[in-house]
Parts: structure tokens; sequence; C-alpha cells
């Protein structure tokens, strides 16, 4: 999509970043949308343009963590010059929900993967990668960035009965919805391409092999970027080959893709379990009885948390 079409409302801008820019209270800025970061330069959307930005001094010398700089999604405050050929990231606006990692060579430095996601679609594959515990694990994630989870149950031409998959699911999670789809026939495609409404922001969380990059291509409706390399002209007129992590869909809707958010797949697992049993220790404190095995004990706050769905049945095992 020509960036000159898009609206900041399209880019998922709403009364919530638009307060927080207004707050900063300086009319030489505009918002804009990081689009992908390498190398501390970061490409990002305005309503008008794609341009190439560096974050300013003062905000990368007093960043404590990788945290605190701008990462993939992120709603930025920019400073461009007359010629627009530099744009400085002057300010990150907050968060409205994110993903972080341990960082390449530093795991004690979180690293923002993706930010500003509002839906996150859990991908599994009915070929032999269907596993309740991953899944779990995954909705802690999700659960801890403050996006909405949606779980999705993949290649549902591979499995001979889906629905005892699906409800396997619904027990571990009530309140999250569960989709099956299949990439081939694309059975499911437009139950998950209806949470691309305008605006809104998807992110995709599973391992490797279970069709993240064919249900992408699925709900562009064309062949993307890194499968297939779309061509563009740059101001020379050659050919560059753009590839983007932050996707703005012709028919609505916004979807990350980050490398980041696909090597969580494999750390955040760690992370999450530490944070199930921390969760249950704090929980335990207001146990009935102290000695409590969160069984059939009357007074469990275990329990509890797992009845409100607030605690995953299969991590409490
Ligand atoms: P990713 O690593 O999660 O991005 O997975 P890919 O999108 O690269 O898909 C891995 C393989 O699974 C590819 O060969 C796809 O063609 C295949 N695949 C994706 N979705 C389906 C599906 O619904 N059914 C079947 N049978 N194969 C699928
Ligand atoms: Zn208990």
């Amino acid at each position: 999509m020509p960036a000159e079409t898009i609206t900041l409302d399209q880019l998922g801008w709403d009364t919530d970043f638009s307060a927080a820019f207004d707050a900063l209270d300086d009319q030489t800025l505009i918002p804009a949308r990081v689009e992908i970061e390498h190398n501390y330069l970061y490409r990002v959307l305005t309503d008008r343009e794609e341009l190439i930005a560096q974050t300013a001094g003062r905000l990368r010398h007093h960043a404590n963590t990788k945290e605190e700089l701008p990462a993939v999604g992120d709603w930025v405050a920019l400073a461009v010059t007359e010629q627009e050929q530099h744009a400085t990231i002057k300010s990150i606006l907050p968060r409205r929900s994110y993903f972080a990692r341990k960082a390449t060579g530093n795991p004690s430095i979180k690293q923002v993967v993706a930010a500003n996601v509002d839906v996150v679609f859990i991908v599994s594959g009915l070929d032999g990668d269907f596993n309740l515990r991953r899944i779990g694990r995954y909705l802690v994630a999700t659960a801890e960035s403050g996006a909405q989870p949606i779980v999705v149950l993949n290649k549902s031409d591979l499995h001979k009965d889906v629905s005892s998959c699906v409800a396997k699911v619904r027990a571990i999670a009530p309140e999250v919805q569960i989709h099956a789809t299949c990439c081939r026939t694309g059975t499911g495609i437009d139950v998950l391409a209806a949470f691309l409404r305008p605006g809104k922001t998807v992110a995709l969380l599973g391992s490797s092999g279970v069709g993240k990059s064919t249900l992408i291509n699925r709900l562009l409706g064309e062949a993307r970027q890194r499968t297939q390399p779309v061509r563009a002209s740059d101001s020379r007129g050659r050919h560059t080959t753009i590839h983007r992590e932050l996707i703005v869909r012709p028919a609505g809707g916004i979807i990350i893709d980050t490398p980041g958010m696909r090597e969580l797949s494999i750390w955040d697992t760690d992370r999450a379990v530490e944070d199930v049993f921390s969760e249950v220790d704090t929980l335990s404190a207001d146990c009935h009885f102290r000695d409590c095995g969160h069984q059939q004990e009357p007074g469990c706050a275990v329990r509890a948390a797992v009845d409100n769905g607030r605690l995953p049945v299969d991590q409490l095992a």
C-alpha cells in the first residue's frame, strides 16, 4: 500500500495515542509508527510517507534498558527537518501492550520485540505440533503482554478429530476464542480476517512450521514480501526489495511479524513457566490452609484463579 494513501487511523492511531501525543505539547513534532528497526535506525510510517529515523541522543543515552528504546509497532513523536531527509525520534508514546524477550548477549536486559499489539493469534499445527502445555505458555505470555489471545489450530486438514482438539484447549482456556483453520482450503481464514479491523494490530505466536507465514499470506490475500519479494522503485528508479515487519493490510488491519516475535516462541517458554510458578506462590498466600495442595481444599486461592480463568489448568498441573 503506497504510504500516501494511509491515514493515521488505518495505522492504529486512536484517542489514547492522540492524547499522549498532545500532552507532549510540541507543534514541531509529528506522530509516526515504527515499521522496522535495524542497528538503532528505524523505518517509520507517517500519514504522508515512509521515513528513516534515528533516536534522539537524549533518548538513547537515557534509556536504562532496551525496553525504553523504540520497537516495531511503537508510536513515536518525530522531528522532521525541512528537507525531510533526517527524522529524529524524540519520544515513544506509552505502549498499550508489548512483548519483550531477553536481549541477545545480555539475558538481564529486556528487549521489546513488538509493541501495541491488540490481538495475538496463538498458532498450533494439528499435524503433531499440538501441545496443550505450549498453548498454555503462550496464553500466559499474551496475558502478560496486555494483548487479547485467540487460539488458532491450523492444518485442520491433517487431523481426524479437530473438535476434540478444540475441546482440550477450551478446557484450559474457557474464555478464549479457539478457531480451526486450513490454509490449503481457506477454512476459517475469514474468521481470523475479521480480527483485522481497520486500525487493529495483530501479531502471531507459534513454533516454526505451524503455518504463520502461510496464514499471513492468506490474510493479506497476496504473496508476502518474505516469501515472494515485492519489487518497489526507490527515488533513483532502482528496484529494491522492501522488507516490512509491520504490514498495513490493504483490506484493513495491521500485521506485525518480527524475528524477535518468532524467537519469543523459543525462549519465552521458560520465563512463562517461572511466572506461573511465582504466580502460584503468590496466590498460595491467600489459600485457607497453609499446607494447601491446591486440589480440593476449601478456600483454595489457586483453584479459584483457575476457575476464573486467570491461571491455565495445564500450567497448574
Ligand atoms: P511458519 O514457520 O510458522 O511461518 O510456517 P510456514 O507458513 O512456513 O508453513 C510451514 C509449512 O506448513 C509449509 O509447507 C506450508 O505450506 C504448510 N502449511 C501451512 N498451513 C497449512 C495447512 O493448513 N494445512 C497443511 N496441510 N499445510 C499447511
Ligand atoms: Zn490452595
